[in-house]
């Protein structure tokens, strides 16, 4: 039998666990995948016997049948005679369960369309870039450099691909026609081309620039103008500065996500900003003007005689700018929190106490009418 051991092929004993097994496949699928190296047969004849192997023994039973029985296990399912693996599976669909929907371009970096053979239009995909300003620049408004990768059109092939003066030949795979059937006992089954994913054409010769893929990285430098006003998790938009797109389609969009890095003295809420502010307790009880901190300088604030601690004030108009209303702000509030004195000297220890005896002295003399009141009812 001129077929290798499933084992062998994953590179894994006997006694592997599934885990084991998985890991092992995604190692290889990785390694042979057409996509990274195209046009290569061996590799290709290597991916599909690594999915074959894959498709068997991550399935306990058909794993035991195959530890008992070996390859004539799964022979007489007819299956042998495809070379798609005992399932019937295409291979593509185990790799795509392995590494999930969106893993799979994670991992190449670019769209499966996109890859070795493709002609059809795509648009480029979206990108999204984190930019983190201070409280400060968000009142502002600011421009702001930001530098980032991107999949551009490669220079040597125009993002077509092809090598120069190569041209596109009929997939040998399905013939030209971009579907790939297949028959399997009384059944026949027809899925998309895995050689030329559908399209029915290939570049005979890569472009050596970009492997075919007809893009390559490139970094950008660009400016982004921030309006004065704008909120935590706002989304920019900066159009066509995204990825190309492949064969003529349009480039995908630059988001810029802002954060706002979080301020220590003032808390957003819309565009209104609180604060917490720290006042002599004579200043609570007599009364008087104090000078708060805003976002743009100083501002003073009347404290009315008898302000408890936890008293909130209104500082009209010097909150965050109106992101859509140009020239309008939001309000600051300031709460009060009132400034206990931990060392005192003997003076104002001797004056406080004073102090404490006529309120007592007050106190009882509230007390006193108030029982009087409650005595009469
Ligand atoms: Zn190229
Ligand atoms: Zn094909």
């Amino acid at each position: 039998m001129g077929k290798a051991d499933y084992y062998d092929v994953l590179g894994v004993s006997k006694n592997a666990s599934e885990e084991d097994i998985k890991k092992a496949y995604r190692r290889m699928a990785v390694k042979y995948h057409p996509d990274k190296n195209p046009g290569d047969k061996v590799a290709e004849e290597k991916f599909k016997e690594v999915a074959e192997a894959y498709e068997v023994l991550r399935d306990s039973d058909k794993r035991a049948a195959y530890d008992r029985y070996g390859h004539s296990a799964f022979e007489q399912r007819g299956a042998q005679s495809s070379g798609w693996g005992s399932g019937g599976h295409d291979p593509f669909d185990i790799f795509r369960d392995v590494f999930g929907g969106s893993g799979f371009d994670d991992l190449f970096g670019f769209g499966r369309r996109s890859s070795s053979s493709g002609s059809r239009k795509e648009a480029g995909s979206d990108l999204r870039y984190n930019l983190k300003i201070t409280l400060e620049e968000a009142f502002q408004g600011t421009e702001k450099t930001i530098k980032y990768s991107k999949h551009a059109a490669c220079p040597k092939c125009n993002g077509s691909g092809a090598a120069p003066g190569s041209k596109k030949v009929s997939c040998k795979t399905c013939g030209g026609t971009g579907i790939f059937s297949m028959r399997q006992g009384f059944f026949s089954m027809q899925q998309t081309c895995p050689d030329c994913h559908g399209v029915g054409t290939k570049i005979e010769t890569p472009c050596h620039n970009c492997g075919g893929t007809g893009r390559v990285m490139e970094s950008c430098t660009t400016k982004v103008k921030i309006p004065a006003g704008i909120f935590d998790g706002a989304n920019l938009r900066m159009k066509s500065m995204g990825e190309a797109g492949t064969n003529g389609g349009p480039s995908g969009d630059l988001y810029v996500a802002i954060y706002v890095i979080e301020d220590k003295r003032f808390e957003r809420h819309e565009n209104d900003l609180y604060c917490v502010q720290k006042i002599p307790f004579i200043t609570a009880a007599l009364g008087g003007e104090i000078e708060v901190e805003t976002i743009d300088g100083q501002a003073n604030l009347k404290i009315p005689a008898g302000t408890q601690s936890e008293t909130m004030f209104r500082v009209k108009g010097r909150g965050m700018p109106d992101l859509n209303r140009p020239g309008t702000r939001g309000n600051q509030y300031v709460k009060i929190s009132i400034d206990v004195p931990t060392k005192l000297s003997r003076e104002q220890k001797e004056k406080l106490q004073e102090f404490g005896k006529l309120c007592n002295m007050k106190s009882d003399g509230f007390f006193q009418r108030f029982k009087e009141k409650f005595e009469s009812l």
